[in-house]
């Protein structure tokens, strides 16, 4: 276990140089682990140690996930490493037969995940799918889509320590929300908290908060139509690669970032600010959306990672 996860990694923070009259970093949580990247890591941690804590006799984690999902590449990674067979429930069932040319589906299958393809109607009753399988495997850690518990918001304490101290706003990325919930929970009384939301969920600032237990978070709109990648957000992701030489991906930090710039551009953020973006990994997701982009004849993310 301790081989596998280990909260005393010293995450580079990084400065993005700008000639603004704020001050931007980045905290490269995707550095964290190769396979089990960024905000997934620290939202595993507990609760795959108080799992195997317990010392169940027929180990098996369960969890959810869509086409691309960094979760389901995460856990099934995981599961190979720790020798404990995994299963992933997927949405969509026409990727059936299609899964062989997903790279993240791909990989999970490669990794010994079993995938169960259900139609999205199904999906959306989750609670069934999970009772079912609560009762047919009863020794079964079974994770929340996007990993997002009690337990996974108590992970993200490790992004935070002396070194996010001293700045003004902490950004991150909102999937389900357990990530911006652990920031906002456990940052300093004097910090803002600025969520950038990429599905339209508008119970997300009422989940954020029950799981956060305070109101120091703001989220904030894309840019583009919720779900889309944009020709223009490739093109920040290629052109903030070839000035900064990080890596973003087009679901999560890619559109953060984009949005973070235009933000300083509108004087959001006041004059010194000192802000702290989470680069929160997702970088798997790339070699998918290039495929979908190559499909329509679109600009592709131009770097490999
Ligand atoms: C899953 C994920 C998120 C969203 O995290 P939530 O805790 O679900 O809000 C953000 N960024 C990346 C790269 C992710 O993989």
């Amino acid at each position: 276990m301790s081989h596998i996860f280990n909260s005393n990694i010293n995450i580079p923070i990084v400065e993005i140089p700008l000639q603004k009259k704020v001050k931007l970093f980045i905290k490269r949580e995707d550095l964290i682990h190769t396979e089990i990247s960024g905000n997934k890591y620290w939202k595993l941690f507990y609760n795959v140690k108080n799992y195997l804590d317990s010392k169940p006799k027929n180990s098996l984690f369960i969890t959810f996930g869509g086409a691309f999902s960094n979760h389901i590449s995460a856990v099934s990674f995981l599961g190979k490493i720790l020798n404990i067979k995994t299963i992933g429930i997927i949405r969509g069932e026409e990727l059936k037969d299609l899964f062989s040319e997903n790279p993240t589906l791909s990989f999970a299958r490669n990794n010994g995940m079993e995938l169960h393809f259900v139609s999205r109607e199904e999906y959306r009753n989750k609670d069934f799918i999970k009772n079912k399988f609560q009762k047919e495997f009863p020794d079964s850690l079974i994770i929340e889509e996007g990993g997002t518990n009690d337990l996974a918001v108590e992970g993200i304490k490790f992004m935070l320590g002396n070194r996010t101290m001293d700045f003004d706003y902490l950004c991150a990325t909102v999937g389900t929300g357990g990530t911006l919930a652990g920031i906002s929970k456990f940052c300093e009384a004097t910090q803002k908290i600025v969520g950038f939301k990429t599905v339209k969920d508008n119970t997300l600032e009422n989940r954020i908060f029950k799981l956060s237990g305070k109101q120091n978070f703001e989220l904030v709109e894309p840019t583009e139509r919720y779900g889309k990648i944009a020709d223009e957000n490739i093109r920040f992701i290629n052109w903030f690669y070839d000035e900064y030489k990080i890596p973003l991906d087009p679901i999560y930090t890619g559109k953060m970032m984009q949005k973070i710039f235009k933000l300083i551009h509108e004087n959001y953020f006041p004059e010194n600010s000192k802000i702290l973006a989470f680069h929160t990994g997702g970088l798997q997701g790339i070699a998918g959306a290039n495929q979908l982009l190559k499909k329509q004849n679109r600009i592709l993310i131009n770097f490999e990672t």
